[in-house]
């Protein structure tokens, strides 16, 4: 099973659908899409001698021209490493040469990063925004993808890594299948007058969205940005309408910023799929008030990508249920072909209501990392993927995730969960963002510090946050020292960095 045959077949049964557009301009039919991946596969087999099996570097900007790159890499069999464009070139160099590239493929707008990367000359590249390309994708290629099995590697996906060097997932065509499958299943429908926005790097979780939407021969829309530009999503919404797409918590705070301010609702926009991050109580209540009952939230990581859990958009709506707040800060029961349980430190299952890592098992789950066993047999233990992420379940599978594990503070000698004390500050207005982090404490062990970003000319301060924080947690999870900052440092992913955090409160 070759994941290109999903394009393939749309290929036949709607050759004439709309399938890649820029912004509201269709660039290509799905037989245009087909014929242009096929022959994208020959060009790289022909001219840069990419055999089955062979890896590729993506290191490009959203444009519709990555999708037919990917199925072009898949049509003959090769495996995909698609690189965030927004990395420093060193950094795109070194994933490309840890995973052995034959060939990285550029955008015009990552020439300059890629010039000053230091990856030997002899790696060669292709600009999709060159002459050279357009008319490769003009050419001929061979009419069906090669056949693969289900564990041969499609997608090399590099970690983020917040801390140290990213590693390379390996997701096996099967992965991507299960994942898809899942999307239907637990995610959401996916009709053919639909369409995926990129408004979110392809490289990474918007990107693996597009397997369903290929496969019901939806439409895929890069916006004219590139980028996410709140506005922009919500004019594609009301243009194109039966717009679905895949958001970061700070995209969709941003989105519900952006709609309050028109004074709109999102009109338009069918589904958007949110996680990657924890979304807090507050802002997906806000979200709901504000843009109605649109969101599902997923709850994956890489190593078994979009696909732990799942929040339908069912339950978001279930406003009459008497444990809603509960559900609606759970990132929701496991999706259709994962197990989940929780572990203690030593590995063994615990019961519902107790807290500890969060495991995960089933065909999403990753082959494992990129000429890394170490890394693999630590990640992997008879098929179940430690997480690194702390949560319970509740006795209907409901998972609610505290932290990533070794963000959990200790003081004196209690487990303290910096989300819960998130979750309570950011129910003050005054409070955009705040992220709370252990400092090294001599009496405490550790003590917490909330880094809180205010609302522009909110005057709040540490004796009405802390105030605040009594009203809803515990004595003992108050911070201990407040800092007021004007943005909170965040990866390339949107991700907060709290290693820089805690680095900065250090000095
Ligand atoms: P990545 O592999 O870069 O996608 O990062 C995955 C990590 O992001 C997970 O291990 C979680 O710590 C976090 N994450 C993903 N989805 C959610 C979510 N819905 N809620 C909270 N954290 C999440």
């Amino acid at each position: 099973m070759n994941m290109a045959n999903w394009l393939a077949a749309s290929a036949h049964l709607r050759p004439h659908a709309p399938a890649l557009l820029t912004g509201v301009r269709v660039d290509a039919d799905y037989a245009t899409f087909a014929r242009r991946a096929a022959a994208v596969g020959a060009h790289l087999a022909q001219n840069y001698g990419v055999r089955p099996g062979d890896r590729v570097g993506l290191f490009m900007t959203n444009s519709t021209q990555y999708l037919e790159c990917l199925y072009g890499i898949w049509w003959i069999g090769a495996a995909a490493v698609p690189v965030n464009a927004k990395l420093h070139g060193r950094e795109a160099a070194w994933i490309c040469e840890d995973s052995g590239a034959k060939l990285v493929v550029l955008s015009d707008d990552t020439l300059d990063a890629w010039a000053d990367s230091g990856a030997p000359a002899t790696l060669a590249t292709l600009s999709v925004d060159s002459d050279n390309y357009l008319r490769c994708r003009e050419g001929e290629g061979a009419p069906t993808p090669l056949a693969r099995d289900i564990d041969d590697l499609a997608w090399l996906f590099y970690t983020s890594g917040t801390t140290g060097r990213p590693k390379g997932v390996m997701l096996s065509h099967g992965n991507l299948m299960a994942m898809s499958m899942c999307y239907f299943a637990d995610v959401d429908q996916v009709r053919p007058q639909d369409a995926m926005l990129y408004a979110a790097p392809i490289s990474h979780g918007a990107g693996l969205y597009n397997f369903p939407h290929v496969r019901m021969g939806a439409r895929h829309v890069v916006p004219e940005s590139g980028g996410f530009d709140a506005d922009e999503v919500l004019a594609l919404g009301r243009q194109l309408q039966d717009v679905s797409m895949f958001a970061a918590p700070t995209m969709v705070r941003r989105l519900v910023d952006a709609a309050k301010a028109r004074g709109e609702n999102g009109d338009g926009l069918r589904t958007i799929v949110y996680g990657g991050g924890p979304m807090y109580l507050a802002d997906i209540r806000d979200a709901i008030a504000t843009m109605g009952q649109r969101f599902v939230q997923i709850y994956g990581q890489g190593e078994s990508p979009m696909t732990i859990t799942a929040l339908s958009r069912e339950w978001h709506g279930r406003t009459g249920d008497p444990r809603y707040l509960e559900r609606l800060a759970s990132v929701g029961p496991a999706q259709s072909v994962i197990a989940v349980r929780i572990t203690d430190a030593e590995g063994r299952p615990l019961q519902a209501g107790e807290t500890g890592e969060v495991e995960a098992k089933g065909a999403a789950v990753m082959l494992g990392y990129w000429n890394n066993p170490k890394a693999t047999s630590d990640a992997l233990k008879d098929g179940w993927l430690r997480t690194g992420d702390v949560g319970r379940l509740d006795a209907d599978g409901f998972l609610t995730l505290s932290d990533r594990s070794k963000d959990v503070i200790i003081s004196g000698g209690t487990n303290i969960y910096p989300r819960e004390v998130e979750e309570a500050l950011l129910t003050h207005a005054d409070v955009r963002e705040v992220s709370a982090i252990g400092v090294p404490d001599p009496d405490w062990g550790e003590i917490v510090v909330a880094c809180v970003v205010l609302e522009d000319g909110a005057a709040a301060n540490d004796q009405v946050l802390d105030a605040h924080c009594l009203a809803s947690i515990a004595r003992f999870k108050r911070p201990k020292r407040y800092v007021y900052l004007p943005s909170l440092p965040k990866n390339n992913y949107g991700k907060v960095l709290k290693t820089e955090l805690r680095q900065m409160m250090a000095k």
